[in-house]
């Protein structure tokens, strides 16, 4: 890959991928909750979406799809969406950034003691962040026939983008250890560096689950990003059909949407084989792999699900 767009795409993940599955994570949910939307949820979403509060600017990027044929550009529109949340990190809006910009709602941390690879609860703590209280939240809004639509709007959002941050086992987990007697921040503290490696070149586990998609597929110079999407979301549909998910999808149930992804924080997260200041092992990045490309079909999945049962009728 020519030197320039090698650099690209490592500055892509320093900058873009502190937080929550990256844009890349959140896009192909997009993409596959679209796939499984029927046409009456997919007018009535878009619609919603286009009358947000103009001081959020979420109905603004539509328009950045340019003149094309209008499905296209709803479905490109439709993807971005997911990824709103993150946007609004930027501090060059300062006015959005206040009002919309929310760290705690992304993730729901059950907090956690591993003892003898068994998980032991720690209950005299409150779980830490809002991410499973706010999916609930909006969910009521998105289902209020008073709520107005750019209420609606905002609520769909966030309901898209938290929906899939608690699909990454570290947005449901605070470990706590010897070292770390207050939580791990969802791995934040965890480093995959060696000791003393200089902080700007630090990795960590949260990091490495958050990008792990970028990683294992990589961005050809022949692509664009609504390809590259597309070729991993599809790819992902055919390893985790519908069909042999959708015993589980669960939709309202939102603590148990962080439930089931709190328990792979101890199955495949913190296995034996993962290591303070290493570099993971092979079979643990595949084993990583594995699981993030059925938490993200799953995600997306019971997102559109949810869509329909509260627009597509
Ligand atoms: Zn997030």
């Amino acid at each position: 890959m020519p030197r320039l767009l090698f650099t690209a795409f490592f500055l892509t993940f320093l900058f873009t991928n502190a937080y929550s599955w990256d844009d890349t994570g959140h896009k192909i949910t997009g993409y596959i909750a679209w796939q499984r939307m029927n046409p009456t949820a997919r007018e009535k979403v878009i619609k919603l979406l286009r009358s947000a509060p103009e001081d959020s600017q979420l109905s603004t990027f539509f328009m950045a799809y340019g003149p094309r044929p209008d499905e296209a550009k709803r479905f490109d529109y439709f993807v971005f969406v997911p990824t709103w949340a993150d946007v609004v990190r930027d501090r060059a809006f300062p006015v959005r950034y206040e009002k919309y910009h929310k760290s705690n709602w992304h993730y729901s941390d059950t907090f956690w003691r591993q003892v003898n690879g068994k998980i032991e609860l720690i209950t005299e703590k409150q779980p830490g962040g809002q991410g499973v209280a706010k999916l609930i939240e909006f969910d009521k809004v998105m289902r209020d026939a008073a709520a107005k639509d750019s209420e609606k709007a905002i609520a769909i959002a966030w309901f898209l983008h938290i929906g899939g941050d608690l699909h990454q086992p570290l947005h449901t987990s605070g470990r706590h250890t010897d070292r770390e007697p207050n939580g791990d921040q969802g791995g934040n503290f965890f480093l995959l560096t060696p000791e003393g490696t200089k902080r700007e070149d630090q990795v960590n586990l949260h990091w490495f689950w958050d990008s792990i998609v970028g990683r294992n597929v990589p961005f050809l110079p022949f692509d664009n990003e609504s390809d590259y999407i597309r070729r991993i979301a599809e790819s992902y549909m055919v390893r985790y059909p519908f069909d042999s998910l959708k015993g589980g999808l669960m939709t309202g149930n939102y603590p148990g949407w962080q439930k089931e992804s709190f328990a792979l924080a101890n199955t495949d997260v913190f296995r034996s084989d993962l290591k303070r200041f290493e570099t993971p092992t092979d079979a643990y990045r595949r084993n990583a792999y594995a699981v993030s490309e059925q938490r993200l079909a799953m995600a997306g999945y019971r997102m559109g699900e949810t869509l329909n049962e509260i627009f597509g009728k």
